[in-house]
């Protein structure tokens, strides 16, 4: 599984808490993010492929990706309170989730359920 995370600063701590959560199942799963929230996934002990921050770019780099189709999942935990310099790229990154059928989920209860049936697909 290709997976690419991918936390606004104010939710960064709930991105590196979801990924610890399931860092068993994500064991096989080849993680992709962007910069800062790569850093902080790495701190915590995950490995995973760092881009570049998100205002710098990071997530228009995982948008080429999707659009390669060599993303299976996207978690992007949004702040709904915050405003963003990158907003057009992060509105690039969702619009092209939706033109390749790229499940995408902004927050921890849709990526939980998104682990979850993926894991039971791969079962079948
Ligand atoms: P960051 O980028 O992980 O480099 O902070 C996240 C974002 O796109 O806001």
């Amino acid at each position: 599984m290709k997976l690419a995370v991918i936390a606004h600063d104010g939710k960064k701590a709930e991105m590196v808490a979801f990924l610890l959560q399931n860092k068993e199942f994500l064991k096989e799963a080849d993680i992709v993010a962007t910069g800062t929230t790569g850093s902080h996934a790495e701190k915590a002990g995950l490995t995973v492929h760092k881009f570049l921050s998100g205002p710098m770019g990071g997530d228009a780099q995982i948008a080429t990706l999707v659009a390669e189709k060599k993303i299976d999942l996207v978690f992007f935990f949004r702040d709904p309170q915050g405003k963003h310099p990158h907003e057009p790229d992060i509105q690039m990154l969702m619009r092209l989730c939706d033109v390749h059928n790229i499940p995408l989920t902004t927050n921890p209860a849709g990526a939980q359920l998104l682990l979850e049936g993926y894991a039971n697909r791969k079962q079948k």
